[in-house]
């Protein structure tokens, strides 16, 4: 059960209605290849129980998580005609799990492709999946002898037909990186010799280094919740989550007072300083100490201090202190702060400080189902 709005440290807005526009427009980008979800890690971090079914809402049938628990939890919130893809594929013995639950495996290694292989021969029937090759990443998929050996056995092509030839990119962010190429030159390389097998190759970055990247289906994940996925570009897409954390209490400090754990940060004159609800253990990382901005009312706010586990202090000097009552909210994530100037600041990316929110927050969905 989620803390009520009141009694929460943060309020966690997801705007649906925003998420739906950005499946809408990345679908356009993709011309015609099928446009699939990315919903691993909650959607990540968002709530894939209502982020599933306000993408199936647009017409998206390929959603990918990455644990068969995930892909378990999710299945009731979808339709039945939408496909929910493992992406780490079966545990070992755990294949028939998959056939209970209406799940799909994308089979990564030989031996995955071998349990899912002898569970076809045992019920005696073909079984679909997804299999996924390195293409260079060397993260996951069948490497190169692995490939070999998938494709010089031809009982596994019938017993698994695959539904896609997959491969993901490692630096498809950098449209000038020369990896995209080569691992489209590897991928084809491979196609080539299943060309009557849809291919999936791009995730949110991949869809826009243009048509050649985007194949049968696309599978974006970041775009869809308004990370940016064009480094250097302006972001195409609408924010999707916006964090705004209550202040719990404000002091004055004067002049050579200190603030938070390690003293590390003091006073060189008088200051306001507000507490708000919001810590390292709800994702707000430690490394923002004395870095990080929050926005009260479209203006800048500074973090002062070290983060703690369950709240941050801020310095609200020269504003109104009706603004600044116990419960008042400030603007973490939000239309002042997009969640990739967030992570900017962080030294990370902004899928970190999304799949890291934490479930303390109370949540609102706005803009949709
Ligand atoms: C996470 C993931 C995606 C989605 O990637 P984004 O960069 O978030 O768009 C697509 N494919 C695979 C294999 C993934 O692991």
């Amino acid at each position: 059960m989620q803390p009520q709005a009141a009694h929460a440290g943060a309020i966690l807005t997801v705007d649906l209605g925003a998420l739906r526009s950005n499946y809408r427009l990345l679908r356009k980008q993709a011309g015609s290849a099928l446009c699939g979800a990315a919903v691993k890690a909650d959607a990540y971090g968002l709530g894939a129980a209502r982020v599933g079914p306000a993408l199936a809402a647009e017409g998206c049938r390929h959603f990918f998580v990455a644990h068969l628990d995930e892909g378990i939890a999710l299945r009731p919130h979808l339709p039945a005609t939408a496909q929910i893809f493992v992406l780490h594929g079966p545990p070992p013995g755990a294949e028939q799990e998959f056939i209970s639950h209406g799940l799909l495996p994308v089979l990564n290694s030989l031996q995955q492709i071998q349990g899912w292989h002898a569970l076809a021969q045992m019920l005696q029937r073909p079984l679909p999946a997804i299999v996924q090759v390195d293409s260079g990443m060397s993260r996951m998929g069948l490497p190169a002898a692995e490939a070999e050996a998938w494709l010089a056995d031809p009982r596994y092509l019938q017993t698994i037909p695959p539904l896609f030839l997959m491969s993901h990119l490692a630096c498809a962010e950098h449209q000038d990186h020369p990896m995209n190429a080569s691992q489209l030159a590897r991928f084809n390389t491979l196609r080539q010799r299943l060309l009557q097998v849809p291919a999936s190759l791009a995730n949110s970055s991949g869809i826009f280094l243009g048509s050649d990247y985007q194949f049968d289906l696309v599978r974006p994940g970041a775009a869809l919740y308004g990370i940016a996925p064009v480094a250097g570009a302006a972001n195409p897409l609408q924010p999707v989550a916006a964090l705004h954390g209550r202040i719990l209490q404000t002091r004055s400090i004067e002049r050579g007072d200190h603030v938070g754990y390690g003293i590390s940060y003091s006073a060189t004159e008088q200051r306001q300083i507000a507490t708000v609800g919001v810590g390292y253990a709800d994702g707000w990382l430690r490394g923002m100490s004395n870095r990080g901005l929050v926005f009260i009312d479209g203006r800048a706010v500074p973090m002062v201090g070290t983060v703690s586990m369950d709240s941050i202090t801020i310095d609200v000097t020269g504003i109104a202190a009706e603004r600044l009552q116990a419960g008042a909210l400030v603007e973490l994530i939000g239309p002042h702060r997009p969640v990739d100037d967030v992570a900017r600041l962080a030294g990370t990316i902004g899928y970190e400080i999304l799949t890291g929110l934490g479930h303390r927050y109370h949540r609102e969905y706005i803009g949709g189902l």
